[in-house]
């Protein structure tokens, strides 16, 4: 009390004999370093009084000299009268007793001092009673600050261990026991040992945590740390954290005492497990999956990425998809739409063709979904990404194969039909883009089978095919309708030239006979028309043709016949 040198010492002094009350405070004017003001009451029941005539935080005493035979009360029972009236105010006993365990006793009751009132001198009185409110105002600010870091440690729920190692004490607070299920005020009989604590702890567990433990008794480690379980009275586990080391040694530097935390980190523990369980998974998965921050710098990618690029993880860290696998092959628009999916919060969906890092392309079917934080704040994309290059060959062949004939390799009837229809609705549009569809049907087809077998047949047909292939223009088209029966569209010509084309070609075919041994000669009818802008359909234009082929044939064969809308 720094200053207690310059303000005045409020005493209450409380003492029945005015001879003793008047030496007392004789002794206590005679101070050399402080001045006393003194409050003197000769019984509890004025104390009482006083009590009721003032109001809280008013005229308190700094200190009490009470003697403890008063005419209303008597002996322990008048220190706790007054330490109920003056609460926080430090009591010196003033005694006749020569009796040491009598005085003893009223320090167990929380007086500061005794002081026998036979020998009061001023110096010791003064001594005594300053000694007394230093005590006292230590004593309540360690009270504070215990009373500090109870708080402390109940706001961070930790659980709390004091271990007295040579009689294998076990100290621990409340929060330890209630982690584990156990009352608050419950005393957990059998826990006040070690080994008691290593009974609750998993089997599995107790090894590693039990050589921590003596790795840091015994020199180790400067600190003991371990996470492991413990059994909750309802019989599940609970994660424990617990921390500590030693506090105390004896002079052989053998650790007397060692004291430390618990703390529960169930939730903790059951999200990391959740956390590996799930990175597990996308390690696993067949799929490349790439995680990026919002500028799409890479953070993460699984096995199955480098599998599918072929850039280690270490390659992809930190760098954008695009400076890895961009092929080039999808314009700024088809990027524009992604990027405004995503960042409006929305998955996108799409194919790309990309590059490997070995150069060579590759279709993948990507997922990109984006990843908010709590305030919806996007943080992340993630990518989801498919190799479907097999797929796509796959449906390349089968888009090929459901529209080419199999024995010529010309486009099918559908293939032929679905082309003739665009031209016949270009020609609705531009009447003057004129374009001639031919019908051709080869004479006497079934002879040519009768003589030299259906193999044979099939020689011509192929023949056949590759002769119109041959003299076909870039923008035309030939087509097998079926049978021995094929169709020919020629775009910007005139009737004419249509005609001079098909004459070329019935000449061409005639007098060029198979290669194959013995060689086969064939003909072939051809019927002209062109595609007029009054067509109803596609098929009125393939069936004046189709007349046009019959003329041909009821003309004698190996002829051309044209029948055009005038
Ligand atoms: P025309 O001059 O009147 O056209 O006489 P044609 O014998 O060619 O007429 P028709 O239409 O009666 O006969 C066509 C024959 O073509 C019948 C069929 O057996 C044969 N044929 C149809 N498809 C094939 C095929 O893929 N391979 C072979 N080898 N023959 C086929
Ligand atoms: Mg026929
Ligand atoms: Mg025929």
């Amino acid at each position: 009390m720094g200053g207690q040198q310059q303000k005045s010492i409020h005493v209450l002094l409380i003492e029945d004999e005015a001879g003793d009350a008047g030496l007392i405070r004789f002794a206590l004017r005679q101070a050399q370093h402080v001045s006393f003001q003194v409050t003197w009451m000769s019984c509890l029941r004025e104390l009482h009084e006083w009590e009721q005539n003032t109001s809280h935080g008013e005229e308190m005493f700094d200190i009490v000299l009470l003697d403890l035979n008063l005419p209303d009360s008597f002996g322990l029972q008048t220190i706790q009268t007054v330490q109920t009236v003056l609460e926080a105010v430090p009591v010196v006993v003033l005694t006749g007793h020569h009796d040491t365990e009598f005085a003893l006793q009223t320090l167990e009751a929380g007086v500061q001092d005794y002081l026998l009132k036979e020998n009061i001198a001023a110096d010791q009185l003064e001594r005594a009673i300053r000694y007394a409110l230093s005590r006292h105002e230590l004593e309540q600010a360690l009270a504070v600050s215990r009373e500090r870091m109870q708080l402390a440690l109940d706001g961070a729920g930790l659980g709390t261990w004091d271990w007295t190692i040579a009689s294998d004490q076990l100290l621990i607070n409340s929060r330890w026991r209630t982690m584990l299920g156990y009352q608050d005020d419950s005393t957990i009989a059998n826990i006040e040992t070690t080994a008691a604590w290593r009974a609750l702890i998993h089997p599995e567990d107790r090894p590693r945590v039990e050589a921590a433990l003596m790795d840091h008794l015994e020199g180790r480690s400067p600190i003991y740390e371990q996470e492991y379980r413990m059994c909750h009275v309802a019989g599940h586990w609970v994660w424990i954290f617990s921390s500590g080391r030693i506090l105390q040694r004896d002079k052989h530097g053998q650790p007397l005492r060692a004291a430390g935390i618990h703390l529960d980190i169930t939730q903790r523990k059951l999200a990391e497990m959740r956390l590996h369980l799930l990175h597990t998974a996308l390690e696993a998965a067949d799929n490349a999956i790439v995680i990026t921050d919002t500028d799409a710098v890479i953070e993460w990618v699984n096995p199955a990425f480098e599998k599918l690029t072929g850039y280690s993880v270490g390659e992809a860290m930190g760098r954008k998809p695009k400076e890895l696998v961009k092929s080039g092959h999808q314009d700024e628009g088809f990027y524009r739409a992604m990027w405004d999916a995503i960042l409006n919060g929305q998955s996108w969906r799409g194919e790309l063709l990309n590059r490997r890092k070995s150069g060579d392309l590759y279709h993948e079917e990507m997922t990109i979904t984006p990843v908010s934080d709590n305030h919806g704040k996007i943080t992340h994309f993630i990518g989801i990404k498919q190799d479907i290059t097999q797929r796509k060959a796959l449906e390349n062949e089968l888009r090929t194969l459901a529209s080419t004939d199999t024995l010529t390799g010309l486009p099918n009837r559908r293939a032929f039909m679905s082309r003739l229809e665009i031209e016949w609705q270009r020609c609705r549009c531009f009447p003057d883009n004129s374009v001639a569809v031919l019908m051709l049907d080869l004479d006497r087809f079934k002879r040519i089978n009768d003589t030299y077998g259906h193999a044979g047949g099939d020689e011509v047909l192929k023949h056949f095919a590759s002769l119109l292939r041959h003299e076909l223009r870039l923008s035309d088209m030939a087509g097998r309708l079926g049978g021995e029966e094929f169709a020919v569209l020629l775009t910007g010509i005139t009737p004419d030239g249509a005609k001079a084309y098909a004459e070329r070609l019935r000449n061409t075919i005639a007098s060029t006979p198979t290669p194959s041994q013995p060689p086969i000669a064939y003909s072939s009818s051809i019927g002209i028309t062109l595609i007029h802008p009054c067509d109803v359909s596609a098929d009125q234009a393939l069936l004046r043709a189709d007349d046009a082929l019959y003329q041909a044939k009821a003309n004698g064969r190996n002829r051309v016949e044209a029948l055009f809308v005038s």
